[in-house]
């Protein structure tokens, strides 16, 4: 298997640090706010990495963490008047529901930066120890970047253009040296802060990633993953702090995934030009943002446009409507003995099951695995009918439920409706009234109360519920 690894720049052939086994982790979203689709594409593209693991037979030990500590949740908290933890809770599990619409397997682990404050402590300490960090007068920890002979090997940058970037900023605090970054900083008030050995205070950014890896997945790990923003400076200088602490490599392979864009633009809060996964859920099911997202491989930008995601939802229609058709066809299936005709259809399905997971091997390429799972729902609809043996009916409709799988497709038609599905139904009742076509509306009432979907006339206009 070919796995694209930022260290080297090269696709390099996955080797385990242990035989069967993968120790993974990727870094998790900031709780202030619903994730945005952006931030749904690592966890879909990674999740879609240790299905494939999964598949090939490896025990895979996934970790992903909730960054429940950062000024963005603290200055929601003050905004709101609560504690930055009901901030955190509450994202943290509106993340989930995300998470789960969009069929991503929870994480082996999801640990919590504010429950990790003691390994962060000791890290530090290590850090200390062996002259990668110092304490400056207002209780600051910084890392001595300098220091570290490697740094600059994840981005591919040199200490000297980095240098030369920070000219004209001035050094502030008690910083040695103006590429020194933060492990500790002193608490302000009224923000969250735990005792330390310098001072009370907050954990910086990178070095809870470091810590939490190494609780959960120890010294050295396969593959660390996240976003492309990350590689500068959040890796890099996790690459400082625990490969100068724990003495080995940290990483044997490092992935990141290109950013998803709208209308051809960087999809950011700031320009206001981003949807949450939540938006998308009332129009879509999560299932088609999860197909959109696999269409492209994960180091190529992609674009969102609600065209894109029409031509999805169309292409997801196909595979279960092909696997609904062959469900169908269970029901009659004779047992009968394969003819020549079905061992062709087998070979066929054989050698697009190579394709698929050629495509997969290949540093996941799921857009070409994609086109192998369309190949076969072709081959399914053509060749696969009432007159086939329950064997192959059964072995090609096992086999696309499988690739599908990986792919972290539900194969089976769900029969909910969306609330914007409700939305539309409803106007056209009141459009039916309206033009005294009571049998329609009526029939929409019916249609809707079969689904669980309650209606109320109020003076506002129609409420419904679900029942
Ligand atoms: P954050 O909450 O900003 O730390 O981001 C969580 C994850 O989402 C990180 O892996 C980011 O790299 C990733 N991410 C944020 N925005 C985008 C985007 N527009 N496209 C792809 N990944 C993104
Ligand atoms: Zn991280």
């Amino acid at each position: 298997m070919k796995v694209f690894n930022t260290l080297s720049r090269k696709k390099e052939e996955f080797v385990p640090l242990e035989p069967g086994k993968v120790r993974m982790y990727v870094c998790g979203p900031t709780v202030y706010n619903f994730i945005h689709i952006g931030n749904a594409r690592p966890m879909i593209v990674f999740d879609t990495v240790r299905r494939y693991f999964e598949y090939k037979g490896y025990d895979v030990n996934y970790v992903s963490n909730f960054t429940d500590v950062d000024d963005k949740i603290i200055n929601k908290a003050i905004e709101e008047g609560v504690d930055s933890s009901v901030i955190s809770e509450r994202y943290i599990a509106e993340c989930k529901k995300d998470m789960e619409g969009m069929n991503v397997k929870p994480a082996t682990t999801h640990p919590l930066a504010t429950e990790e404050i003691h390994g962060m402590v000791a890290m530090i300490e290590t850090l200390i120890e062996k002259g990668y960090a110092y304490k400056a007068a207002d209780g600051t920890v910084y890392y001595r970047t300098r220091k570290f002979k490697d740094y600059g090997k994840l981005s591919h940058k040199n200490l000297e253009d980095l240098q030369a970037g920070h000219r004209e900023i001035k050094v502030v605090g008690e910083k040695e040296d103006e590429l020194d970054f933060v492990l500790w900083k002193p608490k302000k008030d009224g923000e969250p802060y735990w005792e330390s050995p310098w001072c009370k205070g907050r954990p910086g950014w990178h070095i809870e990633c470091s810590v939490m890896a190494k609780h959960y997945l120890g010294d050295e790990i396969d593959i660390h993953a996240g976003g492309e923003d990350l590689i500068f400076p959040h890796h890099e200088n996790e690459i400082a702090q625990s490969e100068a602490a724990n003495g080995r490599e940290f990483s044997k392979y490092w992935m990141h995934n290109a950013f998803l864009n709208i209308d051809n633009r960087k999809m950011s809060k700031s320009l206001g030009n981003f949807f949450t996964v939540r938006e998308i859920s009332e129009k879509y099911d999560l299932q088609v943002l999860r197909f959109f997202m696999l269409s492209a491989h994960y180091r190529s930008p992609l674009n969102f446009s609600a065209e894109l995601m029409e031509a999805s939802k169309n292409g997801l229609v196909r595979i279960l409507t092909a696997v609904e058709r062959l469900d169908g066809l269970l029901s009659s299936a004779a047992e009968a003995e394969p003819g020549e005709r079905e061992n062709a259809v087998r070979s066929q399905m054989k050698a697009l099951v190579e394709k698929y997971e050629a495509a997969m091997e290949d540093d996941f390429n799921t857009a070409d695995a994609i086109s192998a799972v369309f190949e076969m729902v072709k081959l399914a609809n053509t060749s696969v009918d009432e007159t086939s043996s329950r064997a192959l009916v059964e072995y090609v409709k096992g086999t696309v439920e499988a690739l599908c799988d990986v792919l972290g497709i539900i194969t089976e038609k769900k029969e909910e409706l969306l609330d914007a599905d409700i939305e539309a139904l409803i106007e056209e009742r009141q459009q039916a009234r309206k033009d005294r076509n009571f049998a329609r509306a009526d029939e929409i009432r019916d249609t809707l109360a079969a689904k669980g979907i309650l209606l109320k006339d109020t003076r506002e206009g129609v409420k419904w519920t679900r029942a």
